[in-house]
């Protein structure tokens, strides 16, 4: 009798704990796809309507859990249009501008982009689904260890992450077949255009304040002259010059 009810008390502590288990796991699973469901409107009405085609660029927009990298206090917010705040005064750039960059630097597969201010890391994931070889500098060591733990549990953790100064580039990496700086130096460092390829891109907000900033493609030309191009008006928080 005893050991009966000891049976029974045991099975429905088994029951309890599976079925709030699966509770729990239907309600990631309920949440994962309404995050999804919002990727992908963000993806029609942020990214596309804007005139955004490039087909590479908008898979790994849909594909990129912005949600992750983003405080909890902001994942409902995640999709929203605009950047968001990231801790230390640093932000997730908007999602239209992430795509932009991207769709400007036309990357393709298995070329080694190098990426300045790492902040939240989703830049890098982007950059990873457009089969890069990733590298991506950070200056502040408490931006950069989130960003290293978030990549690493998404799937990301072939992406080569180092805490520096963007200024100096990545010279061991060098050179780099597309560069994307994603905090705005006030005009485009020479070391970063010393570390571009023959044929290379580099895409870079400039300017010397958040009211003047220009977002520019420079290209390096088969002469190894540098030609810059002007794609508007843009607002990132500055490149720092790091410590010497
Ligand atoms: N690409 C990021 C957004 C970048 S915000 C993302 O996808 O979330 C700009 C980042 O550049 C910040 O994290 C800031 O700390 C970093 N930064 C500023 N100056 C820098 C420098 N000199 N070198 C490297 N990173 C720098």
């Amino acid at each position: 009798m005893r050991s009966g009810s000891r049976t029974a008390a045991l099975a429905a502590l088994v029951l309890f704990s599976a079925t709030c288990g699966s509770d729990e796991a239907t309600g990631n699973r309920e949440q994962e796809d309404a995050f999804r469901a919002e990727r992908i409107l963000m993806v029609r009405s942020q990214i596309e309507r804007r005139g955004i085609r490039d087909e590479a660029v908008l898979r790994a927009l849909q594909t990129v859990p912005r949600e992750e990298f983003v405080p909890d206090s902001e994942r409902r917010r995640a999709y929203s249009d605009r950047p968001l705040p990231i801790g230390e005064g640093q932000t997730i750039s908007q999602p239209y501008i992430v795509a932009l960059m991207s769709s400007l630097a036309r990357i393709t597969p298995g070329q080694r982009v190098l990426e300045i201010g790492t902040g939240s890391g989703y830049q890098a994931a982007v950059l990873a689904e457009l089969e890069a070889e990733v590298y991506s500098i950070e200056l502040l060591p408490g931006i950069a260890a989130r960003a290293e733990t978030t990549l690493g549990s998404l799937g990301y953790g072939d992406i080569n992450l180092r805490v520096g100064d963007g200024y100096l580039g990545w010279p061991e990496a060098a050179p780099f077949d597309r560069i994307v700086v994603t905090a705005a130096p006030p005009e485009i460092p020479q070391a970063l255009l010393d570390q571009l390829a023959p044929d290379g891109r580099l895409v870079a907000p400039v300017g010397p304040d958040p009211w003047s900033q220009r977002l520019v493609v420079a290209v390096r030309g088969e002469d190894g002259e540098i030609e810059v191009q002007d794609h508007g008006g843009v607002a990132f928080v500055p490149m720092v010059p790091g410590k010497r």
